[in-house]
Formats: structure tokens, sequence, C-alpha cells
């Protein structure tokens, strides 16, 4: 009875104060943004491959498969502690043994997990003292950071050791009538403890050491990790089942600047007061500080591991500019702690005089970001992180106009001319000169509808390199009689830079005037060479009721050859060796990372991968507006290590299906001077010129 009174008043202190955590934290989230969640069952099986499959951790095969073991290990392992608390309570011994076979699996499961975790925990932990890994280090990761996870891995070892030695002592005392099965401790018995030379009260006595030594641990424990960086223990599995589930490209749409822009774009249009339940504009656009962030913003810092995954393959970080965006979610859980309690106490106009942005987090860091997505490809809780970038990015912009000088004349350019180029938009068609190029208004006035809308994209329009591949990929259409038309120069840029560089209100505002046209003319299905358009207008258009089919020109090409259409048996780069570059926004940003390898599949000549490929592929350097400005300080360009990962192939031809990646690329071939020896193409080019077209 003194056992159960002593145990009850324990598990009531442990219950008390993880209740005032969580209370305290909640209070903190309450302050923040909303963000709405919809789509269970979607988010279920999100959670079961994520989370409880741990697929993104296996990505890292050896230290993944540890740490997922110590994962399953847990969730076994969680079924003996559920037993152990109902016994502590009410006096029983092995309580859940009624289950038969079931018991005996899971027991087993639990033994075997306890020493396979001993190892996996002595691994990590030798791993963080004895060698220098390079993702466990960077600016935000203080002493405290290290000493968190040490602690932690060290109680997760001494909770084994109890299991274990709990589970032995068991044995010990009950050697011909024990429930359960446990193949580790037993092994132990027979070879390493003379077991049977204990009496019966040291033997008794041994377990309950070992026993209260276990449950007091796991209360200990699970009053440390709200504290720690091993909250994820708690924190992964909710947090990956309300994770975003768009795809990784799409950013997130701004209903107070829809508003404004529908406003400005049709002044006729009544101003309309807010109806019941419904959201009241925020104070300001982006986030400044942390009650800016939405509650799943919140969530996350709370999740994050700081295993930094995602630093090692920012190529930002990389290339030794300031931006982690480990850092940026840390900062985000930080400053809430600083600013959380004056918030909950005096309400939202608690100004302390500090801001998450530069306090925190500096314009330098935000602005070095390319918007690549790649660490967000590999966070294991699935965090997203360009995401509050750009949001942060979106209060420097439209709050303070403080973006860089160049993406200010890049706005400039789009506002005035449609471009993010000084050209007139009357010019938009002068990269089909000599070539039969039908317009939708052209079509319109005979009365026919094309099957596809051919969106050339402003890069594809003006950019000296790229409008080469416009006019191979329309020779393409042309050859096979498809039937399309270009919107000419009623064609606009499609905002994608104006929104990755902060701008919102001009990117709505491309937007909405491209979606008027478009579906004035009842476009359908759209076909573009350019990822960044091929995301926005799939992804984000979708928004303003601007919905279409939109298939990228490497997909096109693909379906061509599938069905037959396009047979090439020119042999001209038979010789020569070709690796791919993915680009960002058509690979990690929505997945496809098939189609351009099936389409030079069809091209005789020899594949190479780069090292880094398809979700591993690094950037190019040139996305989130950073081709139109200088890169921030660091040791190296991105385009440099990009070019330099690809001339390491000892390829001929850097094969792209992207315009900036183009141009990144190109540039990349002169800084390293293989003009000779290398040549850049893209994939529409390389169909053209084997079709001899
Ligand atoms: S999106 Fe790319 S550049 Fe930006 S923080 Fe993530 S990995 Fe770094
Ligand atoms: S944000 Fe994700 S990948 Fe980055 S450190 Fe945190 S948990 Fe790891």
């Amino acid at each position: 009875m003194i056992k159960q009174i002593l145990f009850l008043i324990s598990l009531l202190i442990t219950l008390g104060v993880f209740t005032w955590t969580i209370n305290r934290l909640y209070s903190y989230m309450k302050q923040t943004r909303p963000f709405p969640i919809s789509d269970y069952g979607k988010r279920f099986n999100m959670m079961m491959k994520v989370a409880i499959g741990q697929s993104k951790i296996l990505r890292f095969p050896f230290t993944g498969f540890l740490h997922a073991l110590v994962f399953w290990g847990f969730l076994v392992i969680l079924f003996g502690s559920i037993e152990m608390v109902i016994d502590g309570l009410f006096g029983t011994d092995r309580v859940l043994s009624f289950l038969g076979v079931f018991y005996n699996i899971i027991t087993a499961s639990g033994d075997v997990f306890a020493f396979i975790i001993i190892i996996a925990i002595i691994i990590f932990l030798a791993r963080r003292l004895f060698f220098h890994i390079k993702r466990f280090t960077g600016i935000e990761m203080q002493h405290k950071s290290h000493m968190d996870a040490n602690i932690a891995l060290s109680i997760i070892l001494l909770l084994m050791i109890s299991l274990l030695g709990m589970n032995v002592y068991y044995l010990i005392l009950h050697p011909d009538s024990f429930e359960g099965y446990f193949p580790v401790s037993m092994f132990i018995v027979s070879n390493l403890i003379p077991g049977h030379a204990l009496d019966f009260h040291t033997a008794h006595m041994m377990h309950e050491i070992y026993w209260w030594s276990h449950i007091l641990l796991i209360f200990l424990f699970a009053n440390i990790l709200p504290y720690s960086k091993h909250f994820h223990v708690f924190m992964s599995v909710p947090n990956v089942f309300l994770a975003r589930l768009e795809p990784l490209g799409k950013l997130y749409n701004m209903p107070e600047i829809t508003k404004e822009v529908k406003l400005m774009m049709n002044p006729d249009t009544a101003f309309t007061a807010p109806t019941e339940g419904e959201e009241a504009p925020p104070s300001r656009f982006g986030v400044k500080d942390v009650e800016d962030v939405t509650w799943k913003n919140y969530l996350d810092s709370l999740t994050c591991t700081e295993c930094g995954r995602c630093t090692s393959v920012c190529p930002a970080n990389i290339t030794g500019k300031k931006l982690s965006p480990r850092k940026i979610i840390m900062d985000v859980r930080a400053r809430m702690k600083e600013k959380g309690p004056g918030l909950v106490k005096v309400g939202k106009d608690f100004d302390d005089q500090k801001a998450l942005i530069r306090d925190y987090i500096s314009p330098e860091e935000l602005w070095a970001c390319t918007t690549c997505n790649a660490c967000a490809q590999e966070c294991p809780v699935n965090i997203n992180h360009p995401s509050i970038i750009v949001d942060m990015r979106r209060y420097l912009v439209m709050e303070e106009s403080a973006a860089p000088g160049e993406l200010n004349g890049m706005f400039t350019n789009i506002e005035n001319n449609g471009a993010p180029w000084q050209f007139s938009p009357e010019d938009r068609m002068l990269w089909a000169e000599g070539l039969e190029v039908p317009t939708m208004a052209d079509k319109m006035a005979k009365g026919e509808k094309p099957e596809y809308l051919f969106w050339v994209g402003s890069a594809g329009a003006f950019d000296d390199r790229y409008k080469k591949v416009t006019r191979e990929f329309v020779k393409i259409l042309n050859h096979l009689n498809i039937d399309y038309a270009v919107l000419g120069v009623e064609e606009t840029d499609s905002g994608d830079v104006s929104r990755r560089g902060g701008n919102e209100m001009l990117f709505q505002m491309q937007a909405m005037m491209n979606i008027e046209i478009m579906n004035a003319y009842e476009v359908k299905k759209i076909v573009t060479c350019c990822p960044h358009d091929f995301n926005t207008l799939k992804n984000e258009y979708p928004d303003y009721d601007g919905n279409y089919e939109v298939i990228h020109h490497s997909q096109f090409l693909q379906k061509l050859i599938d069905e037959g259409k396009v047979n090439i048996s020119d042999g001209q780069f038979k010789d020569k060796k070709i690796t791919f570059h993915d680009p960002c926004y058509l690979g990690r940003g929505n997945g496809e990372y098939e189609a351009p390898r099936d389409v030079l599949n069809a091209i005789p000549g020899e594949k190479v991968e780069m090292k880094r490929n398809k979700s591993f592929g690094l950037c190019c350097g040139a996305g989130g507006g950073q081709m139109f400005k200088e890169a921030e300080k660091g040791d190296k360009e991105v385009f440099i290590e990009r070019t330099e990962e690809a001339i390491e192939t000892g390829a001929d031809i850097i094969c792209t299906a992207c315009p900036f990646c183009m141009v990144m690329m190109t540039d990349g071939i002169k800084y390293k001077n293989q003009e000779e020896k290398m040549k850049n193409y893209d994939i529409a080019e390389m169909v053209s010129m084997s079709l001899g077209l």
C-alpha cells in the first residue's frame, strides 16, 4: 500500500508539472495567428509515412536506421510503461499479461528494443562527444544545445538499462512462472548473472530498485523534455500530422492582400465589412515578431529536434552565408520564450522594444534564401522553413520597403513593363521572329480554341539565351502539329519572383491580370518551359480562380515520347556524357524527377548523375529572387558549387529544364573556364536538335 501511495504522489507531481508546462506553452500559442487545418485522412497518411514510418529519417541510411529503431522501440516500450503505471496505481504485477501471445510479442520486442536502443544511444553519444559532425555545429548551437542533447541521450540510456535490469530481476524472482517473453534478459540471466545464487530478498530489492528507477526516470524525462530539443519525442507525431499538405513549391496566400488588390483592380467593388466569425485583418503584413507567426510556426519551433539536417543541405549555408534554416526555427522558439510571458500578461500591445527580425534574425539571413526547399524536404518533422522566411520578407518589403536595391528595381520593372527587366511589353513576341507562332487573339478571331496555351514566361520572352530554348520548343510544337497558341503581348510576368521576393501585393496583381486574360480565352491546359511559372500557375493561381491543367515542357515531351509521337533516331549526342541538373521548382517543389530523365533516356548518349541529384539535388542559386540581386557574403557562389559538382561527373553536357538554372549553369561553365569542354542545353533544345529541327 505504501508503494501505491508513493507512486500516486509521484504520478500526481509529474502530471501537475507537465500540465503547468503545457498550459504555459499553450498560452503562448494563443498569441499567434490562425492556421487552418483540414483533410484529416490525408494527414493521417502523411503521419503514418513520415512520423511512424520514419520515411525522411531513413533518407540517410546509417544514422537514419538507428534513429528509426530508437523511435519504433519507444513506441513498443510505451506499452510496458502504461502497464507499469497501472501496476503502480493498483498494486498489481504485470497486469496486462492476460493478453497472452500478444503480451509475449510486446514484451519480447520491448526487451530486444531496449538492448538495440542502448547500442544506438552509445553510438549517438560517441558521435556527439568524440567526432566533429558538421551538422551539430553552427552559431545557433550554443553550449546549452549540446548539453540538452547529451543529458537527454544519457537519460534514455539509463531508461533502457533500468528496463533491462527490471526484466532480469523479474526473471530471477520468477524462474519458473514468469509472464511474457524476454530474450535479451534471459540471455543475461543465464550467461552473465549468477542469479540463482541470489536470495529472494536481494533479488526482490534489486527488482524494486530497477522498477522505481525506470518509472521515476520516465517521470523526470517527461518533465525535462518540454525544455529541451527532445520535446520532439512528444511533438513529432502531432507536428507531422498538422504539417502542410500542399506541394513544397506553393506559398500560402495572404487573403488580406487579395482583398486590397481586388479593390485596387476594381474600385467599384464595395468594401465589405467583416462578417461574423471572419478573422479581423492583421495589424501588419508579414512577420516582424512572434505574435505574427501562425500557431503552426510556433508548434514547429517547439518540435525542432535541432538535428541540423535542414542546415546541412541549405545551399546558402553550404557556401558560407549566414543563413541557417535551423537557426530561423530555433529563433522563433527563443523569441517566444522571451516575449511570450509579456504577451500573455499585457496582450498584443506588449512591446519590449525588440523583435524577431533584426534582434534575432538579420535581413542578411533572410535575403540569402533561394527558396529551394532543400531544408523542408529533409526536415524529419515536416517543418517548412521557406514559408516563414518569405513571411518575414513580406514584412520587410510591404511594411518597411526594405528589400535589397536590385530587387526594388526588379519590382519596378514588373510594375512598369510586366517583366523583371527593362523591356517594353510590346517586345514580348520578338523572340518569335521568323517562326509561325499563333496567338490566342488570332485563334479567337478565327473562332478557334487551341488545346494548349504555351506560357512563354518573362525569361522565355526576354532572356537572350532562353529565347533560343523558347524557339526550339515552338519548333517541336509546330513539327508535331500541336494545337497551341501563346498570349503574346497580352502575357505579363507570372509574379513568381515578386512573391518570393516578398512583394505579395505585386504578385497578386500580376496573377489576377493573367487570370483575367486566360479565363477570358477559356484556357484549360497550359504548357510552359519555366518550372517557376509552372509552380505558380499550377499551385498558386487556383487561390484566385485560375484553375488550369499546367504541364511542364519536360512532362509534355515525355508524354509525346511515350505516345510514340517523337522518335529520335539522330545520334548526335551518342558519344556525349550528359548530366541533368534538377530545377528545384520542378523537383522538390512539385515532385517531378522522372519526366526529364525519361526524355533524356530517349536521346542516345551516356547519362551520369551528379553526387546530389533528384530530391537531394543542389539548387543552382537563382531562385527566391537571387537571380536579380548580388548574393550575400559567403565563401563561394552557389552556382559555382553546383557547376563544380557537374564538372566532377566528367559530363560534356549539363542539361537543364529551367531558364534560371540555364543562366546559372552557363555562368558557372564560364567561371570555371570550361566553355570548350562543356555545354549547357535545355531539354527542349536536345530534343529539337535530335529531331534535326
Ligand atoms: S529554402 Fe533552400 S536556401 Fe532557403 S533556407 Fe531552405 S535550404 Fe536554405
Ligand atoms: S528544422 Fe527540422 S531539419 Fe532543421 S534542425 Fe529542426 S528538426 Fe532538424
